[in-house]
């Protein structure tokens, strides 16, 4: 039941992406209404990034509490868990191949997979209609005298909230309400590049690449190659360069043609088959600087104001924890809030000490996984880090 103090309570989260979708569906469940702000015309989680594992102690908790994890189950990926590590002669490290009786208990937990946009949709389904204004680029956010926080939009709008989460993501426009922190630069930069139709346009690719991931890795470079559910291998060529690299490369990212006859000059002594990963791309090349928040990052408590996911926590994807993280800090806040529905700022302490240590766990582990996956003889050293794991598990 809704109480007047929460009729009164305006509760704004900034961001529809997993984290902010995920909290806004929550609470709604615990009858909180919020609204969500998107700069976005509309959804736009199909065309950003690929496939997400989603963790059991983590992602799937959080779906479980928001009603969807049989849906969720049904729209997962379970058999996707192939995993190899090659050098860029090609010589293989790992070649993990998940047998048919680990599939099968992986049917429950596990790490199945998802592409981003079928997460979203899912969330977004769930979602009470006008619960989202697209179109609302939140500029700046300003503290009131009377605690309120002022959201200033770039459409014009001005609004004001009791309550303002940050689910913007890594160049949030809430944090430096909390802070004077910035993301940094981590040192990574990554091409995305999309192979289409894999299977049955590149069959001798498709076929290397088995039913998961392969990571190509050598002399601090690295090529990632993803199958996603819409049958595309995404593909991520990355190595540590200069941040201004992008500017100074010489390469133009909007002429794809010329740009990938320039990457391959990159990967010149590379393995053929490795350098197909790049060659039969087909569509625009998204180049992107990975940043990251420094590891064990807070703010100063503010009762009215708080972040969720990327926006409190941005690290390199290498832990493969982002999502899930997002997802997780949206079920720590929303429960917080259901506890003190009168007392945001009680709510907001308890979820920052659980979340601050998490993100500080998962922060740390992502680091060093990027520092071991760009360092040198990479592919080696991965494999053994894989195989103690491995190993851990089987003694388990
Ligand atoms: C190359 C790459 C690969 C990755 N791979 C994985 C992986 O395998 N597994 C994994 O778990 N994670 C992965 N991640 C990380 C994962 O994508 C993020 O951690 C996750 O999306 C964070 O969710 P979020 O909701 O906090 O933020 P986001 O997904 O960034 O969503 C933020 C939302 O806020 C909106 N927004 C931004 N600014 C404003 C504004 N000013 N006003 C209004 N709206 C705004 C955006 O349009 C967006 O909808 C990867 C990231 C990258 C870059």
């Amino acid at each position: 039941m809704t109480t007047r103090a929460q009729e009164q309570k305006r509760i704004a989260i900034i961001g529809a992406g997993p984290g902010g979708l995920t909290l806004a569906l929550l609470l709604q469940r615990y009858g909180i209404p919020t609204v969500i702000y998107e700069r976005e015309q509309q959804d736009q989680s199909h065309t950003r990034g690929g496939t997400l594992d989603i963790h059991e102690e983590s992602g799937q908790k959080a779906l479980k509490e928001a009603g969807l994890y049989e849906e969720f189950q049904a729209l997962a990926r379970y058999e996707e868990e192939d995993f190899r590590i090659v050098d860029k002669t090609g010589k293989i490290y790992i070649d993990e191949e998940p047998q048919p009786e680990q599939l099968e208990a992986a049917q429950t937990g596990g790490r199945p997979e998802i592409d981003r946009g079928v997460l979203c949709d899912l969330l977004l389904q769930a979602i009470n209609p006008g619960t989202i204004k697209y179109g609302y680029k939140l500029e700046k956010a300003v503290s009131l005298e009377n605690g309120m926080t002022e959201l200033h939009f770039d459409n014009g709008a001005v609004e004001t909230a009791h309550l303002l989460i940050g689910a913007d993501g890594a160049f949030s426009r809430v944090r430096p309400l909390l802070t004077d922190i910035d993301v940094e630069y981590s040192g990574l930069t990554m091409l995305e590049l999309n192979i289409l139709d894999a299977a049955e346009k590149h069959p001798e690719l498709a076929a290397f690449n088995k039913r998961g991931k392969m990571f190509a890795l050598d002399d601090n470079k690295g090529i990632l190659g993803q199958l996603n559910g819409d049958g595309r291998i995404k593909v991520y060529a990355s190595f540590k360069a200069e941040r201004s690299w992008l500017e100074t490369s010489g390469i133009s990212f909007d002429q794809p043609q010329e740009a990938k006859e320039q990457l391959l000059e990159i990967f010149q002594d590379w393995d053929e088959q490795l350098k197909d990963y790049i060659r039969f791309a087909e569509d625009a090349i998204l180049p992107r600087r990975i940043y990251m928040l420094p590891i064990g990052f807070k703010w100063d408590r503010n009762p009215g104001v708080t972040l969720i996911g990327d926006a409190a926590h941005v690290m390199s994807p290498f832990a493969g924890e982002g999502v899930n993280m997002a997802m997780f800090d949206a079920l720590k806040l929303a429960l917080a809030l259901a506890r003190n529905t009168d007392d945001f700022g009680k709510a907001i302490g308890e979820y920052e000490e659980v979340m601050y240590q998490f993100s500080a766990e998962k922060a740390r582990e992502s680091d060093d996984s990027l520092q071991l996956t760009f360092g040198d003889d990479a592919a080696a050293k991965l494999a053994e880090m894989m195989n103690t794991i491995y190993e851990q598990f089987a003694q388990q």
